[in-house]
């Protein structure tokens, strides 16, 4: 998969240095600093802020300065203090905080529907989830259940220590083993017919959040 790692940077505040003369024109009261944050990142997308960088300008001769190391000793302490004054906003941690509120999601939503979740699960079918695993066993999802969707898979493959499937996107309509056969077939994708996952973790995946129990 190809990840777009970058940089970026916004502006945080621009304020006057009142008493600081530019250094190129010698006028006092004509420079402005403008205080930026860059911040990492993904897909475009803010992941979290690094650092702080300032330019200066002088209204009257527009000298430039863009880097502190740059700049004056006079023009330091202000453009410093402005730095420390400027807060990160919220924005350059926005991947960050999409994160956050997809696990406080997906928390929540397995706290909600946790206590009614094991209920639904019979001892014959709690037997079957744990069988032995075998190239060829399907499950069928739970979760939807109740609006008559549902969802398949199938394993394709077993290694010492991977299960391979394959499954398909949401279904409706009676479930026979015949269309079960037609759906695996016919909705997989290229890319997506054969999907390894560790073989330990094979049960959580299939009795979990998920909630797929064994129909053959
Ligand atoms: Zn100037």
């Amino acid at each position: 998969m190809l990840f777009f790692y970058g940089t970026g940077s916004s502006r945080l505040l621009t304020a006057p240095l009142p008493a600081t003369a530019c250094t190129h024109c010698g006028i006092t009261g004509q420079l402005s600093a403008t205080v930026f944050s860059r911040y990492v990142s993904l897909f475009w997308t803010p992941i979290f802020p690094f650092g702080k960088m300032s330019v200066t300008v002088c209204g009257h001769c527009q000298q430039t300065i863009a880097k502190l190391k740059q700049m004056p000793e006079s023009y330091r302490p202000p453009v410093r203090q402005l730095q420390e004054q400027a807060r990160y906003p919220l924005t350059n941690f926005a991947a960050l905080i999409l994160f956050g509120l997809v696990l406080a999601g997906i928390f929540g939503l397995a706290w909600c529907s946790g206590p009614k979740e094991p209920a639904a699960y019979t001892a014959a079918e709690q037997a079957l989830a744990g069988a032995e695993l075998e190239v060829g066993a399907r499950y069928q999802s739970k979760a939807g259940k109740d609006d008559g969707t549902y969802a398949l898979v199938e394993i394709t493959r077993l290694t010492p220590d991977t299960v391979y499937f394959k499954g398909t996107s949401i279904l409706r309509g009676p479930l026979t083993p015949a269309s079960a056969t037609i759906a695996l077939r016919d909705s997989v994708s290229a890319a997506g017919s054969r999907v390894p996952y560790p073989r330990e973790m094979w049960a959580q995946l299939m009795e979990g959040a998920v909630g797929m129990r064994r129909i053959k």
